[in-house]
């Protein structure tokens, strides 16, 4: 087996339709990345497996689908306009600008240099705000600054009483909220693991103060267990707690899901006590109440809570990474893609074994009995050979071929994509025998 490669996962995006450089044909534009006929698919049934587990398989979290452009006085209050910063570094001499805090003084003098040109002339770190920030309505004055959401939390916060009124939840109860981000990162790269323009999946869980300890292990083992029940090893993951000094100023405990990236271990997912900080923020910028009062105890309090914030981009790269394989099927190499059923772009393929008139009204058929229980491709050109290594090398799990004995026989040859083993299924069997492999 070969080790995962970045650049066999940018090779293969960019060759069978993941993810595309956006703005291709104008040289690119600035690390954004537009997702393609698969990495579309990939990417909604990532966020579908998130949305499962987080709501539908629970009966304690509701969904929320706040605005991505928002008031400033969103960010004031929540300390994102004084707070979500980078430090900043220039260099005078080629005038990149870097993360300071992603420099590492040079073993030989023990000063920082730049990365770009080695030059050790650089300025003094300073603040830069990581928001984008824009205009709302036709007139450019103080008056109408916008912010695009650099996190989608917040929207969960200032809807809290929205939400607690309408949905008969209390704590612990959870807002669960899928939606782009935008941070004005300094050093995007490494493909879409940091991009200006990116896709979280966050919840918000709220709780009795006494019980956010509990709750906030609950998650973290929770987290860490979604990504190993959806196929990536458990020795490429990790869960690693964050030192003091290295807190958000709103949090009393992170600790962050780590994937080993082919460059070391990198972030997927934050796990923090945000404590009561932000609905007590907002309580006190806005006037309002934002807190939980308990009928039957009389009792009133502002809940804590825990947030599990994942980002479903990133987290589609660790998923090709992790699944990426390279084997051989009898005595030739073939690159395929472990993917989970749930996460491969398409479930099953349909395949006529020719493009001959006969079959393809069989294969038709088959096609619509599967297309209502699972994503299908549908493909009739080239050799079947050929056709089931590029299936495989796109992570369909289950081949289906339409054969000239199927005419016969009306049953279809079902072909598994990590052992390229073949059964024959009859086609009245054919939905309950992929609904049982696929295990959906
Ligand atoms: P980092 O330290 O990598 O900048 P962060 O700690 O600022 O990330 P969070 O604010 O905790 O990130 O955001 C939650 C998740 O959102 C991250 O774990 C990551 O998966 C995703 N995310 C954050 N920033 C980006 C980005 N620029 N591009 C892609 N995904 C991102």
């Amino acid at each position: 087996m070969t080790p995962p490669d970045m650049d066999d996962i940018v090779r293969l995006s960019k060759q069978r339709g993941f993810i595309f450089p956006s703005a291709e044909i104008y040289g690119g534009f600035r690390s954004t990345y537009d997702y393609g006929p698969l990495g579309v698919l990939m990417l909604r049934n990532v966020k579908n497996a998130w949305w499962r587990s987080m709501v539908q398989m629970r009966h304690d979290v509701v969904g929320l689908d706040a605005a991505i452009l928002s008031s400033p006085r969103i960010w004031e209050a929540s300390g994102h306009l004084a707070n979500f910063t980078d430090p900043l570094v220039d260099c005078r001499s080629c005038k990149e600008r870097w993360r300071a805090d992603h420099l590492e003084p040079s073993p030989a003098d023990g000063v920082l240099h730049c990365p770009n040109c080695d030059s050790t002339d650089l300025t003094e770190a300073r603040a830069f705000n990581l928001m984008f920030k824009t205009h709302a309505g036709p007139v450019e004055d103080e008056g109408s600054v916008a912010y695009l959401r650099p996190e989608t939390a917040q929207g969960h916060f200032v809807n809290f009483m929205n939400v607690l009124q309408t949905s008969r939840k209390r704590p612990p109860f959870g807002i669960a909220q899928i939606g782009k981000s935008f941070r004005n990162e300094i050093t995007p790269g490494n493909f879409v693991f940091r991009t200006r323009e990116f896709e979280q999946m966050e919840l918000e869980f709220f709780v009795p103060p006494e019980e956010a300890g509990e709750w906030f292990e609950y998650w973290c083992t929770e987290r860490l267990q979604w990504y190993v029940d959806l196929g990536i090893p458990r020795e490429m993951l990790r869960l690693r707690p964050h030192d003091p000094e290295e807190l958000s100023h709103y949090s009393a405990a992170t600790s962050d899901v780590e994937f080993l990236f082919p460059w070391g271990w990198g972030e997927l997912e934050g796990i923090a006590n945000r404590t009561d900080y932000d609905l007590k923020a907002h309580a006190a910028a806005s006037g309002e109440k934002l807190e939980y009062f308990d009928q039957a105890s009389g009792e009133r309090y502002v809940p804590y809570v825990i947030e599990p914030a994942a980002g479903a981009t990133r987290t589609m790269m660790a998923f090709l990474l992790a699944a990426y394989s390279v084997d051989e099927v009898a005595g030739e190499q073939r690159s395929l893609l472990r993917l989970h059923p749930r996460i491969a772009p398409y479930q099953v393929a349909v395949l006529p074994l020719s493009r001959k008139d006969t079959l393809v009204p069989v294969a038709q058929e088959v096609l619509s009995l599967l297309q209502p229980i699972a994503m299908c491709d549908y493909d009739e050109t080239q050799s079947i050979g050929r056709r089931y290594r590029r299936q495989d090398e796109i992570g369909t799990p289950l081949a289906v071929t339409v054969d000239f004995d199927s005419l016969e026989d009306r049953a279809v040859t079902v072909r598994d994509r990590d052992t390229t083993a073949q059964v024959r299924v009859p086609i009245a069997d054919l939905v309950t025998e992929v609904r049982s492999r696929l295990g959906i």
